[in-house]
């Protein structure tokens, strides 16, 4: 069975086209500026054929799929015979909302339903189902599956979901926390009872997903309890260019100095905001491990802040859980940042926890960097949503 990964942003598509049997990449790829003019790069990872690297014409998203389509056949780019060999199409959709626990088969009731969810996440859901719909004209009836990122999150307990608002916001309006990154959460803390060779069920685990955008999860017998993003994925740690926790009097504070709108203000606090903001560097963190070692103050502040922020909330699950087995990195900060992890598992020394300074350089595997005795096991474990996807969807259409 092969199934078609697809991530539908508003200009943007990011595919990967996997073998079942193997759970190999057969081809991925880029399709960007769509709506503007057009760029596509596929790479195909399956025989000996070049990459494809150059701008297409995309006034929709069906153009791009079928794009994509034409090269995943081409003769000299592609990687299947015919279209015919994809069986099933698995679409990544941000939110949905309470109504979906799990993933599930696109109907057109199902359609609905997403669409119910996009006052929710006003910029990416109705990309998403732009991006199904687009496969819908190109690949006609094959199946296809939507995987929430804030499925894995719906376990919740009212106590750590509900925000101590009015309750009819909750009950009239659904303003709760959600909570984002969940395939992600869902693929590494699965892993990482694969690799202690332990049942979920008995496990306690604190995932945390460092990347551009971060979240942690409080994972206890392999449902989530609770989890740092919120009605928004605004809010926890700060990030990349998201503030973080704010309190919204400084909200208003900052409104009426500067005379700011709304939506101004929310641009700041998406965009302009987390170690990009504090550090007027950079919301890279390899920028800011540069600029921090060549002496500046602000990016070095950045930093800790970041450091500081992961071992506080992941601090404040292992109290809600009662305790900690394992605690995973991942994400492009928590794969890669040897010097990151190390700095934050320093604030888990009251754990127990210590770590292997020759296994923390490993990068690009799955591996354990707390030394054999550490009581509580710390795990590098790359992410990957796309797998997740193709999983599910081989699952629910198989
Ligand atoms: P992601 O959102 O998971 O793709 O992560 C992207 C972020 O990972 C980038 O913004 C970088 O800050 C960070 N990153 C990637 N490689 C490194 C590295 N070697 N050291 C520190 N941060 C890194």
């Amino acid at each position: 069975m092969k199934i078609l990964v697809i991530n539908a942003g508003s200009s943007s598509l990011k595919y990967q086209l996997i073998d079942m049997e193997t759970e190999n990449v057969m081809a991925k790829g880029l399709c960007e500026r769509i709506g503007i003019d057009g760029h596509l790069k596929h790479t195909p990872l399956v025989g000996d054929k070049p990459v494809f690297n150059e701008d297409v014409p995309m006034p929709t998203h069906s153009e791009a799929i079928a794009a994509v389509i034409d090269k995943l056949t081409s003769k000299e780019y592609g990687v299947v015979a015919s279209m015919k060999e994809i069986d099933a199409v698995g679409h990544r959709v941000v939110h949905g909302g309470e109504k979906f626990a799990s993933s599930v088969l696109i109907t057109d009731d199902v359609i609905k339903a997403i669409e119910e969810c996009t006052p929710f996440a006003p910029l990416h859901n109705p990309a998403n189902i732009t991006g199904i719909n687009a496969c819908k004209a190109v690949m006609g009836d094959v199946p296809m599956v939507a995987v929430f990122d804030t499925a894995f999150h719906q376990t919740m307990p009212a106590k750590a979901f509900m925000y101590a608002l009015p309750y009819d916001y909750y009950k009239k309006d659904g303003i709760r926390r959600y909570g984002f990154h969940g395939t992600s959460h869902r693929y590494v803390s699965a892993r990482c009872a694969e690799i202690m060779g332990k049942p979920i069920e008995e496990l306690k685990i604190v995932s945390c997903h460092m990347g551009n955008g971060s979240s942690i999860a409080a994972i206890d017998g392999g449902k989530c309890v609770d989890t740092s993003m919120g009605f928004t994925p605004l809010v926890g740690l700060p990030m990349g260019t998201r503030c973080g926790d704010l309190d919204p009097g400084a909200m208003q504070f900052i409104m009426n100095k500067y005379n700011l709108g709304i939506d101004e203000t929310l641009n700041i606090l998406n965009k302009k905001s987390g170690v990009l903001g504090v550090s007027g560097v950079s919301s890279d963190f390899r920028d800011l491990d540069n600029a921090s070692a060549d002496g500046n103050d602000r990016a070095a502040l950045a930093l800790e802040m970041f450091q500081y922020w992961v071992a506080k909330v992941a601090g404040s699950y292992v109290a809600a859980m009662n305790g900690v087995d394992a605690i995973v990195f991942t994400a492009g900060v928590g794969e890669n940042s040897a010097d990151t992890r190390k700095a934050i598992a320093k604030y888990f020394g009251y754990l127990g926890v210590t770590i292997d300074d020759e296994a923390n350089k490993k990068r690009g595997e799955d591996v354990m960097i707390s030394t054999p005795d550490s009581k509580v096991k710390v795990f590098v474990i790359p992410t990957n949503e796309e797998l997740v996807i193709a999983r599910d969807t081989k699952e629910i259409v198989g």
